[in-house]
């Protein structure tokens, strides 16, 4: 744990585009705000799931891609000096006095926010895990591992890289000249991987560069948290033992509420039976005062699961999460099409800003 906390008015968890346009609108209040997101790059579903995809109904924006639209929300909230904190979830969090709120982090940082900012979507995106008895062992000594974060760690070793998709097979290709051996299980021989890399992928197995294997991963050999081995137990119902030193499964991402869920908030189902954090719709509060839900991840009747949406309650809730820092400041309404004094905060004129609030 590091030792001085992190001071901000907002603490926003996630960085998907209902995050980012909450930077926006906190900044033109004079609000200052960290993000923390799981993923290792910013822009929640848009970038991870559909960054190539168009999409036509953001107002005023007739064709975007996902994250071509990430990319936008990013240079817009630039001017406020947002700080990202990537690859990390959010695990406690405890009401301080004057109604802050510490909350820390899986990664050991700990901030002391005047408000926080619930805009983790569907959830954090993590890794599926096998279901693999003693699996948590391999893991804590990181020999089962759910991304590369570090290839050279991965040199001369005998990996089992698990799955079908773009990442298995990617890693397959790229640590071929790191590992001493490869060998890539998948439970069927169909993949959603890109077809190019597929036939490559095919191509060296056939020249013995890799081993291909079809089949389910039944269990794993080892001792006190070192991997010697993963068992195969393939199409033909044979187990066979595939000498390992690292397995890789990479077999997709899952949303997870994770510890939110434990914050004593108010929860509630949406229509599709999601569960997902209950909010009032004039400030987007959640059960507890100075905490605030925006985007998919809040419900309340009518909503609609849309970018849109969640910019709107992004503002609402800057307003509020505004009013509930600083209860003794009033809130000037200006349109930034009029307002030299947001002119200065976004850097487009000269003006000196009036005094932002200290966080
Ligand atoms: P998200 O984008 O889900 O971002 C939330 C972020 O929070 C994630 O990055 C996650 O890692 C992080 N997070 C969650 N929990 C934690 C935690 N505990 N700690 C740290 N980080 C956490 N909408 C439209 O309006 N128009 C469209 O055309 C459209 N097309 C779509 C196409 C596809 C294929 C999909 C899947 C969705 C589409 N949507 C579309 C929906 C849209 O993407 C979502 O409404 C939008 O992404 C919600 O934004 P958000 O910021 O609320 O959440």
């Amino acid at each position: 744990m590091r030792d001085a906390p992190i001071t901000t008015d907002l603490l926003i968890v996630g960085a998907g585009p209902v995050g980012l346009f909450a930077v926006f609108e906190a900044g033109l209040l004079g609000l200052s705000c960290h993000l923390v997101d799981n993923l290792d790059k910013i822009g929640g579903q848009c970038a991870e799931l559909y960054p190539e995809k168009p999409i036509y109904d953001i107002p005023a924006v007739p064709f975007c891609t996902g994250q071509g639209l990430i990319d936008a929300l990013v240079e817009q909230a630039a001017p406020f000096n947002p700080s990202y904190h990537l690859q990390d979830q959010v695990a406690e969090m405890i009401p301080q006095d004057k109604g802050r709120y510490r909350v820390t982090t899986r990664e050991g940082l700990h901030f002391d926010a005047g408000a926080l900012v619930i805009a983790a979507g569907a959830g954090a995106f993590v890794p599926r895990r096998p279901l693999l008895d003693g699996i948590q062992d391999y893991e804590a000594q990181g020999q089962v591992i759910y991304a590369v974060r570090n290839r050279e760690a991965l040199r001369g070793k005998r990996l089992v890289i698990q799955g079908g998709g773009d990442s298995a097979l990617d890693w397959t290709l790229d640590l071929l000249e790191i590992a001493s051996h490869i060998t890539l299980v998948h439970r069927r021989d169909g993949f959603k991987a890109a077809p190019a890399s597929v036939a490559r992928m095919k191509a060296l197995a056939e020249a013995g560069k890799i081993d291909f294997k079809l089949g389910q991963i039944t269990a794993l050999e080892g001792q006190a948290g070192q991997l010697s081995g993963v068992l195969l137990k393939g199409l033909d119902g044979e187990t066979e033992v595939l000498a390992s030193d690292v397995l890789l499964p990479l077999l997709g991402l899952k949303m997870e509420l994770g510890a939110i869920a434990h914050w004593g908030l108010e929860l509630t189902r949406d229509p599709q039976n999601k569960e997902v954090i209950a909010v009032d719709t004039e400030k987007f509060q959640t059960s507890i005062p100075g905490v605030y839900a925006i985007g998919d991840i809040n419900y309340y009747p009518g909503k609609l699961k849309l970018i849109l949406s969640g910019f709107h309650e992004a503002a609402l809730m800057a307003h509020a999460a505004y009013g509930y820092i600083y209860p003794d400041k009033k809130i000037r309404f200006q349109y930034s099409s009029a307002s030299t004094d947001l002119q200065a905060k976004l850097g487009v004129s000269k003006a000196a800003p009036t005094a932002a609030p200290a966080a």
